[in-house]
């Protein structure tokens, strides 16, 4: 929920400024090595309300965005990220101010400088442009979906578009009176609105600009119970309401599941939004995650294989969304743990046993490291294909840093510190340095020397308990494995789009 202070300004072309001679204006970042124009210094978001007016999937949507904020440092100008989208005016506590694009960011100049630590508000109006590749945006059958991961959501709406700066999240939608709108979070209501209904909802708990959802279509929007009176709430096409009927009766016993393995479900909601869509991944969107209907309805995968899909994006509520990462780079404490309570539900369904699924990943995990680099030093991606990061070593590569956590500390210990992590950090965002410290405190002793080669290493180090495991020299991290078919791609299946491969 905080920005860093920290500016990473990869220009330095700017040269001396004068206070005649105002700087060029450039793209800026927090310092994620990953993402190095990610995110912008000096200010810390508190609420977005994004107000969207829908014309069909193939138009610009008109919004307004309103960033609630506070600075962290004097601004006489700050960034925000955006792009894709035409910028119509832009106020800063109601005054017009000068913006200028700068790479994907906008570069805005208030009217009056913003003091050290003073609340302000940037009022945008602006167009959000569905089309095109490249994420945010996706467009469906009947509508639109929203796939933000990991650096889109400023190609959706202007943002301080960082997981370290979590916010509260208002939508307001309008739409065609015969379409469905659907985000994260509760409904507000709706009102009639000149011809369209617009629709409100809210998201009780922060949220990274990256989990933001929202779903506009032909939609059936099916309620139920889930444990303690959670309420559960899927958003599937009207018309693959009944033969998907039988998926979504699943998610009440799988988040029992997950509560009985890391405690309370950590948000007001949870429900599946099934897209008719090719996206190549599902993404545990905050309490709604976004899942292609071809996956329930074409992929011949196994019943268990496709519910151990569903149980990763669940635990991704605890693991990723209500605990995020601090940095890109830490995006393994997301997959790892997902992949891993994936791999202990096939486990536990008596389909496949997370040590085999372990040995088969111990084999390929040096050939992952070797293509993508260790769990906690990933190499970045090719600037045209930045969810290249979801590689094979973040899935299975990185649950298997957790299986050697888990045999060198008990599962005892292993899950005390599980739980502990998703109470300790909820709501918030933490690193993989906190999480070697909580494990070494859980444990009674301090971990670094051992997990660092495991987090850090080019090489697999020996998996405690298993002196036989052996690394196979592979010479690429591309292999089927049995667990799944997509060489621990991972559930979300962005490292290679969908398997071919059938499971084991
Ligand atoms: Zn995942």
């Amino acid at each position: 929920m905080t920005a860093a202070l920290v500016a990473f300004c990869p220009s330095s072309a700017a040269g001396p400024v004068t206070a005649a001679d105002p700087p060029p204006p450039v793209p800026r970042g927090i310092g994620d090595r990953l993402f190095p124009y990610l995110g912008n210094p000096g200010y810390d978001v508190t609420a977005y309300d994004i107000a969207l007016r829908y014309h069909g999937n193939d138009r610009p949507l008109d919004a307004v965005t309103t960033l609630r904020a506070r600075a962290t440092a004097p601004l006489s100008t700050f960034n925000l990220d955006f792009a894709h989208g035409t910028v119509r005016s832009l106020r800063v506590d109601g005054r017009p101010a000068r913006f200028a694009r700068a790479g994907e960011d906008l570069v805005v100049t208030p009217a009056r400088p913003v003091r050290d630590g003073a609340p302000f508000v940037v009022t945008v109006a602006h167009t959000s442009d569905p089309s095109g590749s490249g994420g945010g945006w996706v467009r469906t059958r009947d509508g639109l979906a929203m796939a933000n991961q990991a650096d889109a959501a400023h190609r959706v709406f202007p943002c301080n578009d960082h997981p370290s700066d979590k916010a509260r999240f208002t939508f307001r939608v309008t739409a065609p009176a015969n379409l469905t709108v659907v985000a994260g979070g509760t409904p507000l209501g709706r009102t009639r609105e000149g011809g369209g209904i617009t629709w409100r909802y809210r998201l009780a708990h922060p949220m990274a600009t990256e989990l933001a959802q929202i779903s506009i279509g032909r939609s059936a929007v099916l309620h139920r119970t889930g444990p303690g009176g959670l309420p559960v709430r899927d958003v599937v096409p009207a018309a693959d309401r009944e033969r998907l009927a039988t998926w979504l009766r699943r998610t009440p016993g799988q988040l029992e599941w997950m509560e009985k393995k890391v405690g309370p479900y950590p948000f007001e909601t949870y429900g599946v939004l099934i897209a008719r869509a090719r996206t190549g991944f599902e993404l545990e969107t905050q309490t709604l995650s976004l899942f292609e209907s071809g996956l329930f309805t074409t992929s011949g995968m196994p019943s268990w294989y496709i519910e151990s899909i569903m149980v990763h994006e669940l635990a991704h509520q605890w693991f990723g969304d209500s605990v995020s990462p601090r940095r890109w780079t830490d995006l393994w404490l997301n997959e790892g743990h997902a992949t891993w309570y994936e791999a202990l539900y096939g486990d536990e369904r008596g389909k496949m046993p997370l040590e085999r699924r372990m040995r088969l990943a111990y084999q390929q995990s040096d050939a992952w490291r070797a293509a993508g680099g260790p769990p906690a030093a990933p190499a970045p991606a090719d600037p045209d294909q930045q969810i290249g990061i979801f590689r094979p070593i973040m899935y299975d590569g990185s649950a298997l840093v957790l299986y050697a956590l888990r045999q060198r500390i008990g599962p005892a210990a292993f899950e005390r510190l599980e739980r502990r992590w998703v109470r300790r950090y909820h709501d918030g965002v933490a690193s993989t340095a906190d999480f070697v410290r909580l494990a070494s405190q859980v444990a009674g002793r301090d971990l670094n020397g051992f997990l660092r080669p495991w987090l850090y290493g080019r090489t697999t180090p020996r998996m405690p308990g298993h002196p036989g495991w052996k690394p196979e020299a592979a010479p690429s991290g591309q292999g089927v494995t049995e667990a799944g078919g997509k060489a621990g791609g991972g559930a979300d299946g962005k490292a290679d789009g969908k398997a071919d491969g059938k499971p084991g």
